[in-house]
């Protein structure tokens, strides 16, 4: 590039970004990076994002850690052993968060995030199922296997049960239960039943599901038939955040028929996106054929994630935290950020016009609906519309089956979300309802419930 030419000016800068085929020819980097970067600009700032629960911060020394090391391949062991190290330390850590029982028989693994995780989970209790099918004589050809979850799952499970042809049982949630109905869900278990899963912070309300009643009634059910039907927890948001917060709160492997555990790092794990964990509670849980092994230090190791080559700078980044904050680090993090959900919720409450299902104290997170009113002519997703002028995203969708007719809108609060950020977002929820309520028009009054913006 002519380097008096400023880069606005150059040539270049007048075409078109996205591209059908590559160009002919190179690009200066310089003029590379900004014509990129500005092509993202109207994608709205992260931070103001309150529909993901995916870290939108991270300290800046991480990042350097982490872009610092790119280039590491988290399968290649030999390479790179002492990355290796730290993803297994990193395991050590996790599961003495969820009190695994015995150090030496846990086995665990990073994976890309919860979806991969809960993958791996799902067929390891197919395989047992299988096994233990055979022994008890149960047609394991015929009949198509099931698995046991609530209707408000998140979308990874179906894709498993696709996946590996597995027929999804699911426990219709009620307005008396946001989470798994205790006295329900053993009608739907039977000789097929690869397992049960359990949700510690549902996708759609933030609830957990009580999985200390629910290893009582796997606990009877075994007893009963001789059979050892486990509990998968799906602590994608919760299992990060429960440790720390609720330490007493029984739902991990305290409890015997939890097998397997996993959760995002991502989430309240506070990495950004890509990284999740599973861990089982002993490793004859996880059937031999699901484990792989791989050159270390010139003897092997076993590993079992499904993907092969990925950076290992996310694990890199778990690790620092895990080492920077401490237990006492995540806990005050945690603390704060559940205080500021629960002030955003005491705001939504005081405006009288809302029902809360969750007021941020389980997982820091707000849901509510809009309450019955003659008064209000707009609906959540005009007030969703209002609140993104505002450069809030904020979703609003439907309940899951059953409870369908329900629309609900959610934020969630995350560690980088402090106090003075939620009250700009209650000062802007409170302009927004003003303006609606002046407004005569609302933009979505014909629509049926839907789901507007992203809500995993
Ligand atoms: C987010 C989420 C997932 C999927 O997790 P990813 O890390 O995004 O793959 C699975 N289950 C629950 C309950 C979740 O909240």
């Amino acid at each position: 590039m002519n380097n008096n030419i400023p880069l606005f000016g150059s040539k270049q800068a007048e075409g078109n970004v996205i591209l059908k085929k590559l160009n002919q020819e190179s690009v200066e980097p310089e003029l590379a990076y900004r014509l990129i970067k500005d092509q993202l600009i109207d994608e709205g700032d992260a931070r103001q994002n309150m529909a993901t629960f995916c870290q939108t911060y991270m300290e800046p020394e991480a990042t350097k850690l982490m872009s610092e090391t790119f280039e590491k391949n988290a399968i290649d062991k030999s390479e790179y052993p002492s990355t290796a190290e730290i993803e297994e330390s990193c395991v050590n850590i996790i599961a003495d968060l969820w009190n695994a029982p015995d150090e030496d028989k846990k086995i665990g693994t990073s994976t890309v995030g919860s979806s991969e995780a809960c993958m791996l989970g799902g067929m390891a209790m197919k395989f047992r199922w299988r096994e233990e099918a055979r022994k008890r004589g149960v047609d394991v050809i015929n009949q198509k296997p099931n698995l046991v979850i609530s209707s408000g799952y998140q979308v990874c499970w179906e894709k498993f049960c696709v996946y590996w042809d597995i027929e999804m049982r699911t426990v219709p949630m009620d307005e008396q239960h946001m989470s798994i109905n205790i006295d329900k869900v053993m009608d739907y278990v039977d000789d097929y039943t690869i397992g049960i899963v359990g949700i510690l912070g549902i996708t759609y309300t933030g609830k957990y599901d009580d999985i200390k009643a629910l290893d009582a009634k796997v606990e009877a059910y075994n007893q009963q038939t001789g059979r050892e039907l486990g509990i998968h927890v799906d602590g994608a948001s919760g299992a990060m955040f429960a440790p720390f917060v609720f330490p007493d709160l029984e739902w991990d492997f305290r409890l015997k028929n939890v097998v397997s555990i996993n959760t995002s790092g991502h989430k309240y794990g506070l990495v950004y996106p890509g990284i999740g964990w599973i861990v089982w509670r002993d490793r004859k849980y996880l059937p031999e054929e699901l484990i792989f092994n791989v050159s270390y230090l010139g003897g092997s190791m076993p590993t079992m994630a499904i993907n092969f080559s990925r950076s290992a700078s996310q694990i890199l980044g778990q690790y620092y935290n895990f080492y920077r904050f401490g237990f006492d680090g995540y806990k005050e993090i945690h603390l704060r950020t559940q205080k500021v959900a629960m002030k955003v919720a005491q705001a939504v409450e005081d405006t009288d016009l809302f029902e809360i299902y969750n007021n941020g104290a389980n997982i820091p997170i707000v849901c509510y609906k809009l309450k019955e009113n003659p008064d209000i002519a707009w609906n959540l997703y005009d007030l969703a519309d209002r609140l993104q002028m505002k450069g809030w995203q904020v979703p609003a969708y439907p309940l899951p089956e059953d409870l369908d007719e329900v629309v609900i809108q959610r934020f969630v609060c995350r560690g980088d979300f402090g106090m003075n950020m939620a009250d700009a977002l209650i000062r802007d929820l409170n302009a927004s309802i003003t303006e609606l309520n002046k407004a005569n028009v609302s933009m979505h009054a014909n629509e049926g419930p839907h789901t507007q913006g992203f809500t995993h």
